[in-house]
């Protein structure tokens, strides 16, 4: 098997296996126990959550542990709350400080919804656990140019005195497009001092989803201007289902879940122990991998793009170095995956969710492809169970594959 669609899934890689198994056996125990093999947990977990947190230039208080991204991204929103009242003295819902967790944030805790947000902003080719919430919130879409990066005119331009957040991706997950978020966050700072010059009191948040750059970024929220990024430990070789939310001081949310108050009471449940264990490895090797990784994904490109022939290439640049998008002529790019399962080269069309529902995508269609040309699209994701002999074989069984086709098409055609 040539596996080129990491950005769909990767692996668990063994030594984040490794770091796992024990506490789903030996040290099984609910974090919130009083015993001390229960302590001991609890401190691995958040000294797991401080990994996490570090390779963010975050801290462990700063992390609220999801079931992965589409979560993350969704407590962005949801839970957003810039309008709040304090109980009148009441005591913090959920438990006492824990154990060995940080200290509950006492603002996140003690303060209830008075409202939803007002208004809100997207990129257009976000993916759709950003666009479907944000349209909850009657979310207006940020366009992109050609290029797939952010039109900052356009940016500029939708903001508005009711704007309360902006959610721009770090990297795409059809196209790899890296953004400007240090420009991004420029402009909202600019944005920020008018408003408090003219006496509006209205915050803004900038939110990221950074599911596919934490591999391949060095991601730093405070450089970034980010206050509030997702993360995803299923694209980094970590477990399925875990994610993260970095919530900056500049952001209060409500809870998303009620009950025993874990997660400084945003996300109240018994904590998945394992999965944060192996994210914070997965995290830790990508981090020692990530120039090594780029270097060898950037020889992979260009081997590729050297030695395909008939194609198109779609993201020309600012893309992460393990993107190749390509577009075939008169091809079904939906038939060429089933094609070249058939000679194990795994690879994609647009989004796997998209692609599997049969919808065209909406990221390719807003760098301004045409049907056909979206229709003919392939995207391919390299990873770290790439070999160099694999990137020359799956290049010289998709020409075929691809020569084959056109035959094929010619021949139905007379
Ligand atoms: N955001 C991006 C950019 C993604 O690529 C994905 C996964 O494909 C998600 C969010 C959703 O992640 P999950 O399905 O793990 O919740």
């Amino acid at each position: 098997m040539i596996y080129l669609d990491h950005a769909a899934a990767t692996p668990v890689n063994t030594k984040v296996l490794e770091a796992m198994e024990s506490y789903f056996s030996d040290d099984f125990f609910n974090p919130s126990a009083a015993y001390l093999p229960a302590k001991k947990v609890a401190h691995d977990y958040e000294e797991a959550k401080g990994k996490i947190a570090h390779t963010i230039g975050a801290k462990a208080s700063d992390l609220v542990i999801t079931a992965g991204a589409t979560e993350a991204n969704n407590l962005a929103f949801t839970s957003l709350s810039t309008d709040l009242i304090l109980h009148s003295g009441a005591r913090p819902a959920g438990p006492s400080p824990r154990a060995a967790g940080a200290k509950p944030r006492a603002a996140a805790l003690r303060t209830p919804l008075r409202r939803s947000i007002k208004s809100v902003l997207y990129l257009e080719t976000e993916h759709d656990s950003v666009r479907r919430v944000a349209e909850q919130y009657g979310g207006e879409a940020i366009k992109v140019l050609l290029s797939g990066l952010i039109d900052l005119d356009d940016l500029r331009s939708k903001i508005t005195d009711e704007t309360e957040l902006i959610s721009v991706s770090l990297a795409n997950n059809e196209l790899g497009t890296i953004q400007p978020m240090a420009e991004i966050a420029g402009i909202i700072r600019e944005v920020k001092l008018d408003r408090m010059k003219r006496g509006i009191k209205t915050q803004l948040l900038l939110h990221s989803d950074g599911s596919q750059a934490l591999n391949l970024l060095d991601i730093n929220v405070a450089r970034l201007g980010i206050d509030l990024l997702t993360l995803n430990a299923a694209k980094v070789y970590g477990p399925k289902g875990v994610g993260a939310l970095y919530v900056s001081h500049e952001a209060r949310l409500k809870p998303l879940t009620y009950g025993g108050g874990q997660e400084n009471g945003l996300r109240s449940g018994t904590e998945n122990v394992p999965g944060v264990i192996g994210f914070a490895k997965a995290v830790e090797l990508a981090k020692e991998h990530l120039n090594g990784n780029r270097k060898k994904y950037a020889n992979f490109r260009k081997i590729l793009l050297s030695e395909l022939t008939d194609y198109e290439l779609v993201n020309k640049k600012h893309s992460l170095d393990n993107f190749v998008v390509l577009c075939y002529n008169s091809i079904d790019a939906e038939r060429l995956v089933f094609l070249l399962e058939e000679k194990g080269v795994y690879v994609a069309t647009g989004a796997a969710c998209a692609a599997s529902k049969g919808v065209r995508s909406h990221v390719l269609k807003a760098i301004g492809l045409s049907d056909e040309q979206i229709a003919g699209s392939l995207r391919l994701t390299l990873g770290e169970t790439n070999t160099e002999e694999q990137i020359h074989e799956a290049a010289s069984i998709i020409n075929e594959t691809i020569n084959k086709e056109y035959v094929r098409i010619k021949a139905s055609s007379h």
